[in-house]
């Protein structure tokens, strides 16, 4: 039985069956059980921000796990002290405090318990909006076909167009506890907001007390040339929340408070076994000092908009949106899911988050060479998608 038989006889079916099974990686590039080689411009969609197997992690999760392990929260240890210390330094606000867990659902579900220490329950999110899939995080998840099944979900979730601050005006009251948005929305297309609205927002939750979260799963860890991809819109959120590219490629998230006006937990009120565990967190740590050393914000800045400009010239492109390395390929015609089959066959791996987009969220230590032949076997594979 090959791996796709077996994982058809043993795994739920709630990914479907995978086609490829992949054996390595070796940073952008992956091989699969026939030693085809990948470019990996999916990056474990928009995790393995140093690539695959990079030194850097490798050591410091080899001697972290020589070290100490596991200890539970019940004790403190340095890697997720210092990984605390480094993301509250990013925010820039000495107030700021770090909630770890394991997972991007788990960092939304800790900024809906802390919202209803506000003594409100309403939270208004964005329709088109992926906030995770455990019950809570799923229920201000705003597509309708992910939450119907299992509905009902929390009650006092209002949902409002994404970039409307009209809506979001009529929306917010006195009634509201929290709202929460996406940076650029990921999992939707990669959809950008307008210029403003995210300060516009920051306004009218101020004007009603009410907290503003904005979850940086996605965008967050330099993704988009800056530490959360909010920075550029002058604001601060009350709350953060990480996942995704924060481990470098280990399970690890967060939850991050600043400002004043948000609550904090008291001894007792949450927690998390795994979560912020010395291993992911060494991770981490390596990962932020990889990074810095190198300056590679600014370069995936520059990485971004090299491949707006190539990638823009291809016939059957019709916009690319996003900012930094995670980018959505807006096509003229609903050929997304083909495009990408097409890709993978040639050597490169995309995702499709809906019928006309692709996505791109390569690790950020990708070359201006494998760019290039990312941009080389893309064209070519749109080419024959269009072609027949
Ligand atoms: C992926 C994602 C999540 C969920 O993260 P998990 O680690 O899969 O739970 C939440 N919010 C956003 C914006 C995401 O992209």
């Amino acid at each position: 039985m090959n791996t796709q038989e077996r994982w058809h006889g043993a795994m739920q079916n709630n990914y479907g069956t995978p086609t490829i099974t992949l054996v390595r990686g070796d940073g952008v590039e992956v091989w699969d059980d026939e030693e085809r080689r990948y470019l990996d411009f999916l990056g474990g969609i928009a995790t393995n921000i140093l690539g695959h197997s990079h030194p850097a992690i490798v050591k410091a999760v080899s001697s972290q796990i020589r070290e100490l392990s596991h200890v539970s929260n019940l004790y403190a240890h340095k890697p997720g002290v210092e990984l605390a210390e480094k993301l509250r330094d990013m925010t820039n606000d000495p107030s700021a405090r770090i909630f770890f867990c394991n997972s991007g659902a788990e960092a939304n579900e800790a900024a809906i318990k802390i919202s209803r220490l506000t003594g409100r329950t309403q939270i208004i999110a964005a329709l088109g909006a992926f906030h995770g899939r455990t019950t809570g995080a799923l229920s201000i998840t705003g597509q309708e076909g992910k939450r119907r099944p299992f509905e009902p979900l929390l009650p006092d979730v209002r949902f409002v167009p994404y970039g409307d601050v009209k809506a979001m005006s009529r929306a917010v009251s006195k009634k509201t506890a929290l709202v929460i948005l996406e940076a650029i929305q990921g999992e939707n297309g990669v959809v950008v907001p307008p210029i403003g609205y995210l300060k516009a927002v920051r306004e009218l939750c101020d004007t009603k007390g009410a907290l503003f979260a904005i979850d940086a799963v996605q965008t967050g860890m330099g993704r988009t040339g800056e530490w959360f991809g909010f920075e550029s819109e002058g604001i601060a959120p009350d709350v953060i929340t990480l996942a995704k590219g924060l481990g470098g490629g280990l399970p690890l998230g967060a939850m991050i408070t600043l400002g004043k006006r948000v609550p904090a937990f008291k001894p007792g009120e949450h927690g998390s076994t795994f979560g912020g565990n010395p291993i992911s967190c060494a991770a981490a740590n390596a990962a932020v000092d990889h990074l810095v050393k190198r300056d590679l914000l600014w370069k995936v800045a520059q990485a971004g908009e090299f491949l707006k400009a190539e990638l823009s010239m291809i016939g059957g492109v019709q916009e690319v949106r996003g900012r930094g390395l995670l980018l959505g390929i807006v096509l003229d015609s609903n050929v997304a899911t083909e495009l990408a089959n097409k890709a993978a066959s040639h050597g490169l791996l995309l995702n499709a988050p809906n019928k006309n987009v692709i996505r791109i969220a390569p690790a950020l230590v990708v070359s201006k060479a494998q760019l290039k032949e990312f941009v080389k076997i893309f064209a070519k594979s749109l080419g024959e998608v269009l072609n027949g």
